[in-house]
């Protein structure tokens, strides 16, 4: 059975994000065919393209034998059970979990996309993968390190 690393991005901005964060992580630990997990620091940043109030991120890697769709589908069973719904495109939400990397994989299918398409924008995605994958590199964008440049301005800190 073959394993890659996966990478997951966890967001939340409704309700109690802290409990919702956590709980989701350890969703994550529970899924079959998945270990070695481990999880970035927490930050919180200002919505982008989005609405309501500041977000709590997260990245979450683990070795996983599921299949990326397979993957997929588990993300969005814990999404619904922390009761998220798409009301509108980037409406707030309870909790989003992203594919962010399915090891160095590049996915293109009606429901999946991998590398996720915007992660590389995104430096509420690339500053929780720098700090848990300092040496990331997402196939077809380059090192993580060099992509965080460009997203400098963007804001996105720590939580404590
Ligand atoms: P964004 O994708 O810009 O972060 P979003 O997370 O709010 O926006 P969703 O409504 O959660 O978008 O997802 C819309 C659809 O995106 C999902 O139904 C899923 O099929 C598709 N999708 C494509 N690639 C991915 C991926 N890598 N991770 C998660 N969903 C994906
Ligand atoms: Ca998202
Ligand atoms: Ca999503």
């Amino acid at each position: 059975m073959s394993e890659v690393s996966a990478c997951v991005g966890l967001g939340a901005n409704l309700g109690d994000t802290r409990a919702v964060l956590a709980a989701a992580y350890c969703s994550l630990q529970q899924l079959p065919s998945t270990r070695h997990h481990r999880c970035s620091p927490w930050f919180i940043s200002a919505p982008v393209d989005s609405s309501g109030p500041d977000y709590l991120n997260a990245v979450a890697c683990f070795d996983t034998s599921l299949s990326p769709h397979a993957l997929l589908e588990a993300l969005q069973g814990i999404e619904r059970s922390h009761g998220r719904e798409r009301p509108y495109r980037n409406a707030p939400r309870t909790l989003d979990l992203d594919l962010l990397l399915y090891g160095d994989q590049q996915i293109e299918s009606a429901t999946l996309t991998v590398p996720h398409p915007r992660m590389h924008e995104r430096a509420f995605v690339l500053l929780p993968l720098a700090t848990l994958l300092p040496g990331a590199v997402i196939p077809g964008r380059g090192p993580v390190s060099t992509l965080m440049s460009s997203v400098a301005g963007q804001s996105v800190w720590p939580a404590d």
